[in-house]
């Protein structure tokens, strides 16, 4: 009996091992199926795409399972209206990603900066792109501070209202635009800019640009209405093609 009983763990752990080794089976083999549960959702979606992007470029997808070589460092918001792959018809591999609440750059936050030191001096990344975006709820938040139960988020905005309080004359304090879509808009550039400003002056993009001075820092502005990226022109300051109105 105790033999049996050895054999059958045995069995069962080599079919253990066994299927540790097997990849997950694309949809159409059964294993997941698409229900409403949101979580399945997600496992579905995933065994979909994994199945089209190695049928159509199997070869990045070996290339990329040793190592990564993105040209891009995308320093976003963490709105799921804005994920970077999709809404710039990249692929694995091409961005390097950090998002937070409406893209603050601060010094002192270590995961952002830790992002921009492993991106800049160790991926060697040849882009910066700081995206804003318009609609966003970090920027609508800072101004109106109606929000209840805030902790973590303080930080990020009151940074970001600290650009209204130091820049009076264009966001005067009583101003009845104070919740209109064009203030939030201006904020939303002004915050862009801000963060440019704080990645120039760290040691970290120093010593990039002068490993590489074609090292290009760029400010983004993302319209969620009409899903176009917009740069910002630093001879204009103001993003070009974007209706602030
Ligand atoms: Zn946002």
């Amino acid at each position: 009996m105790r033999g049996i009983f050895c054999v059958a763990i045995a069995t069962l752990l080599a079919t253990a091992a066994l299927s540790s080794t097997i990849a997950p089976a694309a949809p159409d083999e059964g294993l997941v199926e698409y229900n409403t549960d949101t979580t399945n959702q997600l496992i579905y979606g995933n065994n979909q795409w994994s199945v089209s992007i190695k049928s159509a470029n199997n070869t990045l997808v070996e290339k990329l399972t040793t190592s990564q070589k993105p040209n891009y460092l995308w320093i976003g918001c963490a709105d799921s209206r804005v994920p970077p792959s999709t809404i710039t018809g990249t692929t694995i591999g091409d961005i390097f990603v950090v998002r937070n609440i409406a893209n603050v750059v601060d010094e002192h936050d270590l995961s952002m900066m830790s992002v921009i030191e492993y991106a800049l001096l160790h991926l060697k990344v040849t882009h910066i792109i700081v995206a804003g975006h318009l609609n966003c709820g970090g920027i609508q938040s800072a101004i109106n501070m109606t929000l209840e139960n805030v902790n973590y988020l303080r930080p990020y905005l009151n940074t970001i209202e600290a650009l209204t309080r130091n820049n009076p004359d264009h966001f005067p304090s009583s101003s009845s635009m104070s919740n209109s879509a064009a203030m939030l808009n201006k904020l939303t550039q002004f915050n862009v800019v801000r963060s440019l400003r704080i990645i120039k002056k760290t040691k970290v993009y120093q010593k990039a640009l002068e490993l590489n001075p074609n090292l290009k820092l760029e400010g983004w502005l993302y319209d969620v209405r009409t899903l176009w990226l917009n740069r910002f022109d630093d001879t204009h300051t103001s993003f070009e093609g974007v209706d602030f109105s």
